[in-house]
């Protein structure tokens, strides 16, 4: 059966944190009854933050998708806009978290417990001694358009060969719809992002957190009355062989640095302009101040790429 909790039945769990970097507040979605052995239970919860809040570059060793849900700020140089899903696989570093001005709320969803972030830059070497891992990051914004009665909108960045994927799906009121197929994947969360969500004789409004394991029935996606948004998140499966980054083979002028932390590429002929690197920039021209977009590593945790 699946795990879902509606913010409404859950806005009693929010605690609030006094912070060195602001004020934040924390409330868990998914929350299991004591004594149960939590290990291999999904986690969802909802982080807010006010304006001056700053979480520091940091991994988790679970792969992991966040969704904003309100505010804005940025992940790393990246800026976030409202329902724009990160996905970041395990051991993977990402941030700093930046909230915007009118602070930034999101949510974190993992498809088992997570022992808590571990920061950089202190635990970089713990990190760069992990056997295997396969770092990799993105931040994509869901396409909810929809002409007929339902649609079903693929990520178009967020996928792998291992089951990762993600959807915008969106249902006229009272549409149905099956979920996108959960049981090639390490699990699925759904999250109702507007509307709400019929669900066994209850309306699940927005925000709604729902977890489906790869073993269990999919969860139907009724609309209520007022129609139903809701991103559909598929967990990679889990140990999958990690895979080399690399560069396709061709006879280059300039070179490939990638960052050693979180396997972020920087290309000489294509420099960083949204960065102030101009397209042809070489490393050593690259200002020392300069840091990794995605983890904020220094220049020096990066190595130039061997091209195939
Ligand atoms: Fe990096």
């Amino acid at each position: 059966m699946p795990h879902i909790a509606a913010h409404e039945d859950v806005k009693a769990n929010r605690v609030t944190r006094e912070l060195p970097r602001g004020k934040g507040w924390r409330t868990n979605f998914l929350t299991f009854p004591d004594g149960t052995d939590v290990t291999e239970e999904p986690m969802g919860f909802l982080v807010e933050g006010d304006h001056e809040r700053i979480i520091r570059p940091h991994y988790h060793e679970n792969d992991q998708f966040q969704v904003v849900v309100d505010g804005g700020g940025a992940m790393g140089k990246h800026p976030l806009s409202q329902f724009a899903v990160h996905f970041s696989r395990a051991y993977t570093p990402y941030g700093p978290i930046t909230f915007g001005d009118s602070g930034l709320s999101f949510l974190t969803l993992r498809a088992r417990k997570d022992p808590g972030a571990q920061y950089l830059p202190e635990l970089r070497d713990k990190l760069k001694n992990i056997p295997a891992r396969s770092p990799w990051q993105m931040t994509e914004a869901p396409d909810f358009t929809r002409t007929g009665d339902v649609a079903v909108n693929p990520f178009t960045q967020i996928k792998d060969e291992r089951g990762l994927a993600a959807y915008a799906v969106s249902l006229k009121p009272h549409a149905t719809l099956a979920a996108p197929d959960h049981t090639q994947s390490g699990g699925q969360h759904i999250i109702v992002t507007r509307g709400s969500l019929a669900y066994q004789g209850k309306d699940y409004k927005a925000i709604t957190i729902a977890f489906v394991k790869p073993d269990e029935a999919g969860l139907p996606l009724v609309a209520g009355a007022d129609g139903l948004e809701a991103l559909v998140l598929n967990y990679p499966r889990k140990n999958a062989a990690a895979r080399k980054h690399t560069i396709t083979a061709q006879s280059r002028e300039f070179r490939v640095w990638q960052c050693a932390l979180c396997a972020f590429v920087y290309d000489e002929a294509k420099g960083m302009p949204h960065d102030g690197i101009a397209p042809g920039t070489r490393w050593e021209d690259v200002p020392d101040t300069w840091t990794c977009p995605d983890c904020a590593a220094s220049k020096a945790d990066f190595a130039m790429e061997v091209v195939a």
